[in-house]
């Protein structure tokens, strides 16, 4: 019988039960070890709970999270 999942976290990637063992947590979202990567295609870079960024929930490593969203977010200043 499959124990009950009453209080059991879910991944935030994958929505999937996340036991203790492979368990990463950020921003007080719970994520599976190895769903805990970058998100941009073509990188999917593993990531640790030392070197990742994170907005607006999506997880990023600090190469893309400095280009897709530190970019953005920075007015073009003519300082
Ligand atoms: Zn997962
Ligand atoms: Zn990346």
């Amino acid at each position: 019988m499959p124990p009950k999942f009453g209080g059991g976290e879910k991944c935030t990637i994958c929505q999937k039960s996340v036991y203790a063992a492979e368990r990463v947590e950020a921003g007080q979202n719970p994520y599976h070890k190895f769903c805990f990567k970058c998100s941009v295609d073509g990188c999917k870079i593993q990531l640790t709970i030392n070197n990742y960024a994170q907005a607006h929930g999506v997880l990023y490593c600090k190469k893309h999270y400095n280009e897709r969203v530190v970019a953005q977010n920075t007015q073009p200043k003519m300082a």
